[in-house]
């Protein structure tokens, strides 16, 4: 194995802008720290990696991510506890997932010890801008994008990494209630709705308008051949609270291995909730709501943590869930948060 902290390509920022940030008033996704990391691959190898001031890329217009969007991506976040040290939440999944999505869309794979080398020296230059505080947070965007010029339709041989940084507050804000899907749909079996492709994102937003239009945050995606089974919330998993039974949809093709969703999952497990991993149908949802049984509804993921749902759309009517103490949502974000935050113990050594 190479040693990369001595390959690392370091360029520092001759000044900051972090103090042009009001922390207090972050809108998502829209500031950017100080430095970005980018690793280009060519000649069948990732060439050596830098980090350099965040700014912009130059390329020329044929590049093969414009025409055929062989791109994909990543979304985690880092942390900062009460002492100043800095925590990444079960990072390994997300490497093992953009490499996964990479697969997929025939970019080749990107090595280990360059991600996580990359992104811990990049988190270390930028630690000032990971803010202390429940709920504050940096937000990391790993991606790839096939960067040869031509527009041959076939895999690039050139590819560039980067990870670039910016810092969050909450992602969503205010109430969501969801749409069921009745026509659209995300993904397909054999497509790549389990990979975080970048056009799997840009063909929800059309959708995601009109669902807004009718007075919906989100659209719940059903399944492609029947739009009778529930599978994901926006970018999220969903989950259903039916009595005391927590019920998510399994993963497949269709559905994104959320880190979330499998932290939830184990965490009820160890809390003894009874916890169904199948298909969920839209007609078991109606019914549950109907007869008062459906107790909750939240998305989870990376940006949001537990996003309650509180209502649902199908076919023209609306439903309002029951508002409730001590609910699954609530005790889910609070406990994973304080795993995140370094204030509770960390028992299913997710830290790193
Ligand atoms: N589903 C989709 C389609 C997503 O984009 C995301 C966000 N990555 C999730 C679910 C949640 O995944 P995670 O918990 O890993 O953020």
């Amino acid at each position: 194995m190479k040693n990369l902290t001595s390959m690392l390509d370091i360029q520092k920022a001759d000044t900051s802008k972090i103090d042009q940030v009001d922390f207090n008033n972050l809108v998502f996704g829209q500031v950017f720290t100080d430095h970005m990391f980018e690793c280009d691959y060519k000649n069948g190898s990732w060439q050596t990696p830098v980090i350099k001031p965040y700014g912009n890329l130059s390329m020329p217009p044929s590049a093969r991510v414009f025409h055929y969007g062989q791109a994909v991506f990543e979304g985690m976040k880092a942390y900062k506890d009460q002492d100043d040290q800095i925590w990444l939440f079960r990072p390994e999944e997300n490497f093992n997932r953009i490499n996964k999505s990479s697969e997929r869309l025939a970019i080749p794979e990107f090595p280990k010890e360059y991600f996580f080398e990359g992104l811990e020296t990049l988190l270390k230059m930028d630690s000032a801008w990971i803010q202390k505080g429940f709920g504050n947070s940096l937000y990391i965007r790993p991606f790839v994008m096939a960067t040869e010029a031509g527009v041959s339709a076939s895999p690039a041989g050139e590819y560039k990494f980067m990870i670039i940084c910016s810092p969050a507050q909450a992602y969503y804000s205010g109430e969501v209630r969801v749409k069921f899907s009745e026509k659209f749909s995300r993904a397909a079996d054999g497509g790549v709705g389990y990979a975080k492709a970048a056009g799997n994102y840009g063909a929800q937003f059309y959708p995601t308008n009109l669902a807004k239009e009718e007075g919906f945050q989100q659209i719940v995606w059903t399944d492609a051949s029947t739009h009778e089974y529930l599978e994901e919330a926006g970018t999220m998993n969903v989950f259903f609270r039916i009595g005391d039974k927590l019920v998510t949809a399994p993963t497949s093709d269709r559905i994104l291995d959320g880190v979330t969703r499998k932290s939830v999952i184990t965490l009820a497990e160890d809390h003894h909730i009874d916890v169904e991993v199948r298909r969920v149908s839209v007609q078991e949802i109606l019914d549950a709501a109907k007869s008062g049984e459906l107790k909750e509804m939240f998305g989870s993921g990376t940006a949001t943590v537990i996003n309650p749902i509180l209502g649902f759309g199908f076919k023209g009517e609306k439903y309002e869930l029951p508002k409730i103490e001590d609910s699954y949502a609530k005790f889910f974000k609070d406990t994973l948060m304080k795993i995140q935050y370094n204030e509770a113990e960390d028992k299913f050594g997710w830290r790193h």
